[in-house]
């Protein structure tokens, strides 16, 4: 199998794992960097995660036009586009509405990592007010310039809120991607609980540093494959499963 045939059958994986958990609903999606062009990327036609299969998977450029493909597009490709731009470092972009984030948007509570698993979420978890900078607007990021403001406010880190909309990580692989996509809700509904009962008390930066250390000791962006195989293997696809 080729490394675009691979990556588009990862692409499917997380896919199917970001809707069988919850991350997305009928909206949301994941995109990765094309393995030989950098100035383009690989993301899946407007279809819900649930649904999508390997022909679904079209190749863009990172200002979001597409590659020799008439078929429809998300709307909001261009905070993928926008971000791997901005980033090189950056492999894979996840973008979601999953629920658990939501409250963090629209008060002054800002995430903060409370468990070990949660350290790559990094030491800030930014918001981002689509209102700030373009007034009113149907918060989606439908522009290069909605892209760019974004990705200016996540700056070098791992995950940020969109204020009344959702949030987006990064990561240097799909799997590491998955995995923060998973690990922000996962931190969101703990803090959202903890914080009834009384002061929490958060990841240190030191700790969170040796965290991220800890999941980068191998390559960057590797290290996710326990993670992989068992959400692959709850949504029903891969490693070991046929790929749709
Ligand atoms: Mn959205």
């Amino acid at each position: 199998m080729s490394d675009i045939e691979s990556l588009k059958n990862d692409l499917v994986i997380a896919s199917r794992i970001l809707a069988n958990e919850e991350i997305c609903d009928a909206f949301g999606h994941i995109s990765v960097r094309h393995p030989v062009d950098p100035d383009r990327f690989l993301l899946a036609r407007a279809v819900a995660p649930e649904l999508v299969t390997s022909d679904d998977i079209i190749e863009l450029n990172l200002d979001g036009s597409a590659v020799c493909d008439d078929r429809k597009p998300f709307l909001e490709r261009f905070i993928h586009g926008t971000l791997m731009a901005a980033r090189p470092d950056v492999q894979s972009v996840v973008h979601s509405h999953s629920r658990g984030v939501i409250p963090f948007g629209i008060t002054d509570t800002p995430i903060r990592p409370l468990l070990h698993s949660c350290g790559v979420l990094g030491h800030d978890v930014p918001v981002w007010d689509a209102g700030d900078v373009f007034g009113d607007t149907n918060l989606l990021i439908s522009s290069n310039d909605m892209g760019a403001d974004f990705a200016a406010r996540l700056g070098n880190g791992r995950a940020a809120l969109m204020r009344g909309h959702g949030s987006t990580v990064v990561g240097r692989s799909i799997q590491e991607a998955v995995y923060t996509a998973v690990y922000l809700d996962v931190n969101a509904q703990l803090q959202a609980e903890a914080m009834q009962l009384g002061k929490v008390k958060y990841l240190t930066d030191g700790e969170i540093d040796l965290i991220q250390s800890r999941l980068g000791d191998a390559k960057p962006g590797e290290g996710y494959d326990r993670t992989w195989q068992y959400w692959a293997r709850r949504a029903g696809v891969g490693p070991d499963a046929p790929v749709p």
